[in-house]
């Protein structure tokens, strides 16, 4: 599934080419997506220059004066720039064509990604408007962490991968994340310190960090390739590791379920 980094490689992998161009079509081959596309979505775009290509959470912004289109890649979605009439393949549904003469190709097997339209301030769509901070952003501090967790009996992991607490904490961040924290998966959520959380908050935002810079290196696949940053190479502590030796103090790394999400962890490192 593609997690913020990748969605984030994405929308500065496909920015240059679209930002400043005009619409001049939109091809749906397959309508069904998540949610139908939108009949009229062609209409309400063409004619239309992309002012911004931004992204908030999982979800990708583009802005063109008139209203904005939001494109979420789901769980398999991925968009690449095509300079020429390339075939569609099978998996290949939404084409946004541009005057520069390159088409913005959006393929998606499992077709739970999203096109939609709304014309309303972006922060008020119903999919926006209740999600948490940017991990990125300065509003996502330890004291944020400590002050909105106070009370609060859930697993540490399964509140820092609610969205309304923070977006685009994936599974697998979540994981590497509270292992460089030494925090314990488990542990509830009110019962972290707020120096604990000064760790886990710079936790995230280097790991995710780290994933970004890496995706930058596969920014020219955007064009005529393959479209997909993919997982990033970034070398996994104990996400997917269970029963090899923690990097930490080679204690076999343990796995369990919690919040119904597989969790990887150390039992001596993490607490
Ligand atoms: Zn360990």
């Amino acid at each position: 599934m593609p997690e913020l980094p990748e969605v984030e490689t994405t929308r500065r992998g496909i920015e240059p080419h679209i930002r400043g161009h005009r619409v001049t079509g939109l091809i749906v081959r397959q309508r069904q997506l998540r949610w139908p596309v939108p009949a009229r979505l062609g209409q309400h775009l063409r004619g239309h220059p992309v002012k911004s290509v931004d992204r908030r959470g999982k979800y990708l912004l583009l802005s063109v004066g008139a209203g904005t289109l939001i494109v979420h890649l789901g769980m398999s979605g991925s968009l690449r720039i095509i300079h020429n009439d390339t075939a569609p393949g099978p998996h290949d549904h939404v084409d946004l064509l541009l005057d520069n003469g390159s088409r913005l190709r959006f393929t998606d097997p499992r077709r739970f990604g999203a096109w939609l339209w709304t014309r309303d301030a972006i922060e008020t769509h119903p999919l926006l408007a209740t999600l948490g901070p940017e991990p990125l952003s300065e509003m996502f501090s330890a004291d944020y962490l400590h002050e909105l967790s106070r009370s609060r009996k859930l697993a540490v992991k399964s509140f820092i991968m609610n969205s309304h607490v923070v977006v685009g904490v994936g599974n697998i961040y979540a994981s590497e994340a509270l292992f460089r924290a030494g925090i314990h998966p488990a542990r509830a959520a009110g019962r972290i310190s707020l120096s604990r959380y000064r760790q886990l908050a710079d936790a995230i935002k280097s790991i995710l960090d780290e994933a970004i810079r890496q995706g930058g290196t596969t920014l020219r696949n955007f064009v005529n390739g393959e479209g997909k940053p993919g997982y990033f190479s970034q070398s996994l502590q104990v996400y997917s590791r269970r029963d090899t030796p923690c990097p930490r103090c080679a204690t076999p790394i343990r796995e369990a379920r919690i919040g119904q999400r597989s969790s990887f962890y150390c039992p001596i490192c993490q607490r």
